[in-house]
């Protein structure tokens, strides 16, 4: 994160708080209930006794007696009936809250600058995020539980002193004493838990990566053919052992605590209850009262230490809530305040003017003084060696980047003014690296589970040159990608994702179409196609082609080679053959190649 602040728990439980009224009012509802009767509930249980005690040493009154059993009878099948059915009814509604929490979070990392997607901190910065939301009793969650037990404890702890207080007040402050040392030391134990928290996390994405490398059957050739299993099973030992030893420290520092805390606790016990025997002896106080101070002070330690328990842990959670808070607040671009409407209906032309741009964490820069213009309804191809800025092109014309310097427009309008998401759905982009979900082929194409248009689909399967395939399956347009979800899903080939990716973009019929080496998976015959696809696909629109094979681009209007960041050369293909410079070497080197390649083909 690039701040790691440190708000108070004050402030950190009156956001948990707002955010949770806003997410459940019925769980405050509840919540105040349960209050109202744990607070009372363990008067019962002290209560109770020293009348009946006292009434049997003393009056002896049956009517008495009975009356004492039945209220105490009644009211404690009444509490205890309502903290259950409560108990009950508050933890779905705790799930339900957190869930929602981890929605906020999941919605940040979709929609957060993508530029912190491509630093691998934020990755950490995410999980460490995560943690606040990943399991019932800590985090978040955790502090609700604790928070909403705080309240009733709090309300009957202030009964109890005021019975010990009664007692003598030496005592009260002794026992008072005790607790506030050993929560003192529990607290040191968190924070040691927190502090080697990161270090935790960072084996454990290692191990998550072992794992899911493990399991990926993308991986099953090489891990085979090159016995991969003994250079993973090290890996796993080397990371797991890590993460035990860390835990290891973590359980001894508590184990530490623990131990100290059953030593004073036999001592003070000893006392207390000495104190209290002699004063029965002494007849200072009644049998009945021995019971209610006996009662009280055994309860005494352990309510307090509860509440200073559930403080302690929620301070403890407040460092995963500042993480939590830190990853939600993390700062995106501003969004214009008055954002220009784009007209969806109108091709466009774009223009990159005077663009320098280096990425974030990184002091070399891509371009410096780009200028370059896609006038309407053109087809441009960008091409050039790997690594020459290609890609960055397009990362930039679709804002998941912005320029260090200069401006891009779309029809003469600084892209920046428009609104990020209206930006977006201009755009039918096939990108290098495809990712297909888990999901139905349908739900791949239309990145819809409803209203999802059917015929569209499958014309937009049929462009891209899958029919054939999707047809011969027997759920057809409904089959599962991938067998995560689905154990009947369908693993497809690249060449295959690829085109289904193409049909993705068909589907959406963006007014700008950018393919990026839309083709580095496919055979000729496939590559051939995929051409013919893209006159489907762009019909008077403004496209961009990005390839490193200038053999592929002939059937665009404009090339502009790209070489380190710069525009050298543009034109037609045959212009630049007459230029005769890089383009044209290039070009000749290639296709020896790929004559070489097909006359092999031939032999
Ligand atoms: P191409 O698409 O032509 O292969 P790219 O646009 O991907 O090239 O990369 C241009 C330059 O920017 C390269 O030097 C590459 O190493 C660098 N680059 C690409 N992505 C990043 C990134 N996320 N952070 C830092 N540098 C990057």
């Amino acid at each position: 994160m690039n701040k790691t602040s440190n708000r108070s728990t004050l402030t950190n439980i009156t956001f948990l708080v707002k955010t949770a009224f806003k997410y459940s009012k019925k769980l405050f509802v509840f919540f105040g209930i349960y209050t109202i009767l744990t607070s009372i509930a363990p008067f019962i249980g002290i209560l109770a006794p020293k009348f009946l005690i006292d009434e049997l040493t003393n009056g002896k009154r049956t009517n008495v007696l009975i009356g004492i059993l039945l209220i105490f009878f009644i009211s404690s099948v009444i509490t205890k009936f309502f903290i259950a059915y409560l108990n009950g009814a508050i933890d779905p509604l705790m799930i339900v809250v957190r869930f929602k929490f981890i929605d906020a979070l999941e919605e940040k990392a979709m929609t957060m600058d993508f530029k912190y997607t491509e630093n691998p901190k934020t990755l950490n910065d995410y999980n460490s995020a995560f943690l606040s939301v990943n399991n019932n009793s800590d985090g978040i969650e955790g502090v609700f539980h604790k928070f909403f037990e705080i309240g009733g404890s709090i309300v009957s702890f202030i009964g109890y002193i005021c019975i010990v207080a009664t007692l003598n007040p030496l005592i009260l402050l002794y026992l008072l004493f005790n607790v506030i040392f050993i929560y003192s030391l529990t607290l040191k134990a968190k924070k040691y838990e927190h502090d080697v928290k990161d270090e935790k996390s960072d084996n454990n994405r290692r191990l998550n990566y072992i794992y899911s490398t493990m399991s990926d059957f993308a991986y099953g050739k090489d891990l085979r053919i090159y016995s991969l299993s003994n250079l993973l099973s090290q890996k796993y030992k080397i990371f797991s052992s890590k993460i035990v030893n860390i835990s290891k420290k973590i359980e001894l520092k508590y184990f530490k605590v623990s131990l100290l805390d059953a030593v004073l606790t036999i001592f003070s016990d000893a006392i207390v209850y000495g104190y209290l025997i002699y004063g029965v002896i002494n007849k200072r106080i009644s049998i009945g009262d021995f019971t209610m101070y006996f009662a009280t002070v055994a309860s005494f330690s352990t309510l307090m230490k509860s509440i200073m328990d559930n403080i302690a842990h929620i301070r403890a959670q407040n460092l995963y809530i500042n993480d939590f808070r830190d990853f939600l607040e993390i700062e995106d671009e501003a969004s214009p305040v008055n954002p220009i409407p784009i007209p969806y209906d109108t091709t466009f032309e774009i223009e990159f003017k005077n663009v320098t741009f280096k990425y974030p964490n990184s002091d070399k820069y891509v371009y410096k003084n780009l200028n370059l213009k896609i006038n309407k309804g053109q087809r441009l191809a960008i091409v050039g060696i790997n690594g020459a800025g290609k890609t960055t092109f397009v990362k930039l014309l679709t804002r998941l980047y912005e320029p260090t310097e200069g401006e891009i427009l779309l029809n003469g309008i600084n892209i920046n003014s428009f609104d990020r998401a209206e930006y977006y759905r201009l755009f039918s982009v096939v990108f290098q690296d495809i990712k297909l979900f888990a999901f139905t082929v349908a739900e791949n194409i239309a990145i819809s589970t409803t209203n999802i248009d059917r015929n569209k689909v499958s014309e937009s399967i049929t462009k891209a040159g899958m029919s054939e395939k999707i047809n011969s399956l027997e759920k057809g347009i409904d089959t599962s990608v991938l067998k995560i979800l689905d154990s009947a899903g369908v693993e497809f080939s690249g060449g295959q994702n690829q085109r289904l990716a193409l049909a993705r973009a068909l589907y959406k019929d963006g007014s700008i179409v950018v393919m990026d080496e839309p083709t580095a998976a496919l055979d000729p015959i496939a590559e051939q196609n995929i051409y013919n696809s893209f006159d489907d696909l762009c019909h008077g629109k403004t496209s961009i082609y990005i390839s490193h094979r200038l053999a592929s681009t002939r059937f665009c209007d404009a090339i502009a080679f790209f070489e380190d960041g710069k525009l050298q050369e543009y034109g037609t293909h045959e212009e630049l053959l007459k230029l005769n410079k890089k383009y044209a070497d290039m070009f000749n080197v290639q296709a020896q190649y790929y004559e070489d390649e097909s006359s092999k083909e031939v032999i």
